[in-house]
């Protein structure tokens, strides 16, 4: 019922051209069991974004995962496609339709399985870690909706069980910079998108410790040398010297973070 929406197009700026080649960007997903990321924004030219760069970007054109971008504003209301209106008891802003958003999500969820997390940026959400790009990663892909102005009309985040997910305690403008973030630490750790899968293993949060200091030549600069152990070959000594290093690290700046913590979390969902 709602997929006929967007063939009600007849108005003149209701499907905007995206930026990106077309093939980046299929508008159902093309290939079934390929990672798909799903997102739901007014501003679908700013996508692939930065995600289209470097090794995300690589991995998007080898299809190891898919982007599929579709515009809010396809779905909107009457003649200029409107998607939003004032808040229900006044007050600054504007706040994005529950109709017009339900349309939009009731098209792209088409066929997508449950086990897909349905999630809104949002700086009223979970905040966003490690352990939730590996539970996103696990699964088949993730479908997210990118807010604008005052936000989304509570009835369809409860309608549809909407999770709300922040990048931080801080307030964007939109969430597309938000989810551009969450894909990029997702992605990352599908198989493949990496060339040196060791890395994963020993960066930050992925022990529930911040990672130790890295070091490159030249041996010496500015008067600071490598730390010899590290040109001593050892490779029972450096482990010894990163592990604690690491353990320095976390003390002196995430006292909260905690391997047990971590542990838990990672085991979550
Ligand atoms: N009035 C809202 C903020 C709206 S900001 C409030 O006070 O909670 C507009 C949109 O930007 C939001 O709907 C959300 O999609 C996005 N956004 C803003 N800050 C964000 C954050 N920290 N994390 C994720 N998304 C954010």
């Amino acid at each position: 019922m709602p997929a006929d929406a967007p063939s009600r197009s007849h108005s003149r700026k209701s499907i905007r051209a995206v930026a990106a080649p077309r093939e980046l960007m299929p508008e159902a997903p093309e290939l079934a069991g390929v990672w798909t990321a799903q997102v739901i924004t007014l501003l679908p030219q700013a996508f692939p974004g930065v995600l289209g760069e470097s090794l995300t970007g690589r991995a998007l054109r080898d299809r190891v995962w898919q982007l599929q971008v579709t515009d809010l504003r396809r779905f909107g209301e009457g003649r200029h496609r409107n998607v939003d209106d004032t808040p229900a008891g006044g007050g600054a802003g504007m706040v994005l339709r529950a109709d017009v958003l339900g349309r939009a999500i009731e098209h792209v969820r088409t066929g997508v399985p449950p086990s897909v997390p349905l999630v809104a940026t949002s700086p009223r959400g979970r905040r966003f870690d490690q352990a939730l790009a590996r539970d996103w990663a696990a699964r088949p892909g993730v479908t997210l909706i990118c807010g604008r102005f005052e936000g989304i009309d509570q009835r369809a985040l409860d309608h549809y069980g909407i999770e709300e997910v922040s990048l931080g305690d801080f307030v964007l403008t939109g969430g597309e910079i938000a989810a551009q973030a969450m894909l990029d630490a997702t992605v990352r750790l599908l198989p493949g998108v990496l060339g040196n899968a060791a890395s994963l293993e020993e960066e930050s949060f992925s022990d529930g410790l911040l990672e130790h200091p890295q070091y490159t030549r030249p041996a010496e600069w500015m008067g600071r040398r490598i730390p010899d152990v590290l040109l001593s070959g050892n490779h029972a000594e450096i482990a010894r010297w990163r592990r604690a290093e690491a353990e320095r690290l976390t003390r002196a700046r995430r006292p909260d973070l905690s391997e047990g913590d971590q542990a838990h979390a990672g085991d979550e969902g």
